[in-house]
């Protein structure tokens, strides 16, 4: 039986975006815009999330120490 060509790289594509905590629950790295919806995520900078697509942005809550 063959595989599908594009297969593989879907599946890492995935984990690119969800990686299992040490609890063992799966955490989704990255933020899907809530325009957009599904599918689309928002691209990670040092204090907020963006949507390329949109434009949409939400800022990351400032955490002082
Ligand atoms: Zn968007």
């Amino acid at each position: 039986m063959k595989r599908a060509r594009g297969e593989r790289e879907v599946s890492v594509a995935i984990h690119k975006y969800y990686s299992v905590t040490e609890e063992g629950t799966l955490k989704r790295e990255r933020q899907t815009c809530p325009r957009c919806g599904t599918g689309v995520f928002l691209a990670n900078h040092k204090n907020r999330h963006s949507c390329g697509k949109c434009g949409y942005a939400e800022f990351k809550k400032t955490k002082k120490e």
